[in-house]
């Protein structure tokens, strides 16, 4: 049977094969068929029951080909469908850009720019510098540089301010904000030794002054983002903190993660710490992350004092952190919608907040309403109340209400409906809760609602089906 695998040559003349050779060359046509040749002769060699001709080999070497170049379709960054309702999704890629900043990414600076070119002089021009002029405007600070992102920030800043000293920091603080970014990691990485103090719930601003020391260079505040004290529990306010510190010529840090530029209270978020409160209150340096609730691209934002942005932009370290032309330029058109006050209904993240129980429950009703008659008997679709979530470490215990679609399938379990979704184009993501598949359509913008509907409709009309994509090797 061994004899009746075709060769390279033969699945080479297949249609299959022709159509990857155009797409991805000659190379890794054959490797691929190489992969799938061998597979099949270690699974006869398994398992010789059966009988295997010449054309059925084929047949299955065709299908094997087309199956792993399926795969590796759904492997790099693609565009998907967040319907998990949680609005800053890190693994989903964070804040979605606003119209401005994606236009701003494609025309202005995917070709040549003025990434260091001055139109007015002719000359070589500062780079970054209207992002940082916007963000030091909209935080109320003297300066602003942009790194990678906040968890570069951070290191940086501790590096080159405390490194070789004491980093005093609340036991209530020392916490980890996921995916690998620990702040007692990260202070021993930039040098400065970690000075504990107080408890895990309650630290007092004596418990700050006691620690204080010749060896002491900073006092560090860490806004503790995706986890909350709460009951018995104390801190003192960070204008406390910044006093403390100005009285004994020590610098005071603020790692405020999320980045909120304007109180939002109003949509729920009451504990998010507004930068130009804490530059008000006296802070020498802020942190924060530009594709949380700023709702930018991925980047770390300084705000400070300026002769100690000064000393960063000039360190060396500056030249292995910073971001590229890419970044500006999104930040920058995200940054004038935040300035023109148009944000909360231009800039994603923070319009897919603002969005009122009301609207979703509507918008919810409505949609599944289109799709009556589409599903059958088997199919349970409905509408039920829950809760989206923040994410990005923002507002732990706030999950804005909304209404959810709850789709269930008498014979198919929700693991299945959730895999055809996910294997769509563009790829659903959901959220399984029980016998249910769960969408929240607060974080589905308008037109991918018509693709979600598109894609519902071709799951009713083939439920178990693992391919609705209408996917095609042309
Ligand atoms: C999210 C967060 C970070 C890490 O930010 P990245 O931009 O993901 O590097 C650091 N500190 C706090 C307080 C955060 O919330």
């Amino acid at each position: 049977m061994l004899r009746n695998l075709p060769s390279v040559e033969v699945l080479l003349r297949s249609s299959i094969a022709q159509k990857l050779l155009l797409q991805t060359g000659e190379t890794h046509t054959v490797a691929l068929m190489r992969k799938v040749i061998d597979e099949i002769r270690r699974d006869i060699a398994e398992n010789s029951r059966g009988v295997h001709t010449k054309d059925s080999l084929l047949t299955v070497a065709e299908e094997r080909l087309t199956a792993a170049w399926q795969s590796e379709q759904m492997a790099g960054v693609r565009r998907v469908i967040n319907a998990t309702g949680v609005v800053i999704h890190t693994n989903l890629g964070r804040a979605p850009l606003s119209e401005n900043a994606r236009r701003a990414l494609s025309d202005e600076a995917s070709g040549y720019c003025t990434l260091e070119y001055d139109l007015e002089t002719g000359k070589r021009g500062a780079r970054g510098l209207k992002a940082e002029n916007l963000l030091a405007e909209l935080a109320g600070a003297e300066s602003v540089l942009i790194v990678n992102n906040c968890a570069a920030a951070a290191f940086f800043v501790l590096t080159v301010f405390a490194s070789g000293g004491e980093v005093i920091i609340s036991r209530g603080e020392l916490v980890e904000i996921g995916g690998d970014f620990r702040v007692p990691d990260v202070l021993t990485q930039s040098g400065a030794t970690l000075r504990e103090v107080g408890t895990t719930n309650r630290t007092k601003l004596a418990d700050y002054e006691k620690a204080i020391n010749d060896k002491t260079r900073l006092i560090l505040r860490v806004h503790p983002s995706n986890y909350k004290i709460v009951g018995f529990t104390a801190t003192p306010t960070i204008s406390e903190l910044a006093d403390l510190s100005d009285r004994h010529n020590l610098l005071i840090y603020e790692d405020i993660g999320s980045g909120a530029l304007v109180d939002l209270s109003g949509v729920g978020l009451d504990d998010e710490p507004v930068v130009a409160n804490s530059i008000a209150a006296g802070v020498d340096v802020v942190t924060f992350s530009g594709d949380k609730l700023l709702g930018g691209p991925q980047s770390g934002i300084i705000a400070g004092k300026r002769d100690l942005i000064d000393r960063l932009r000039k360190h060396p370290l500056y030249r292995a952190l910073r971001v590229d032309k890419l970044i500006y330029a999104a930040l920058e058109a995200t940054l004038e919608q935040h300035r023109r006050g148009t944000a909360a209904t231009e800039v994603p993240v923070l319009n897919m907040l603002s969005a009122t129980p009301a609207a979703l429950e509507k918008r919810t009703l409505s949609f599944i309403e289109s799709l009556s008659g589409k599903p059958d008997e088997r199919f349970s679709i409905e509408p039920i109340p829950g809760n989206s979530a923040i994410g990005g470490g923002a507002g732990p215990m706030s999950g804005p209400p909304t209404t959810l679609i709850a789709l269930s399938h008498k014979t198919m379990t929700a693991a299945t409906l959730e895999k055809s979704l996910r294997n769509a184009s563009p790829p659903v993501i959901a959220r399984i809760a029980g016998a249910r598949l769960l969408l929240d359509l607060r974080t589905v913008s308008a037109a991918e609602e018509r693709e979600l509907y598109e894609i519902l409709t071709r799951l009713f009309a083939a439920p178990g089906s693992q391919n609705l994509s209408g996917w095609q090797i042309d």
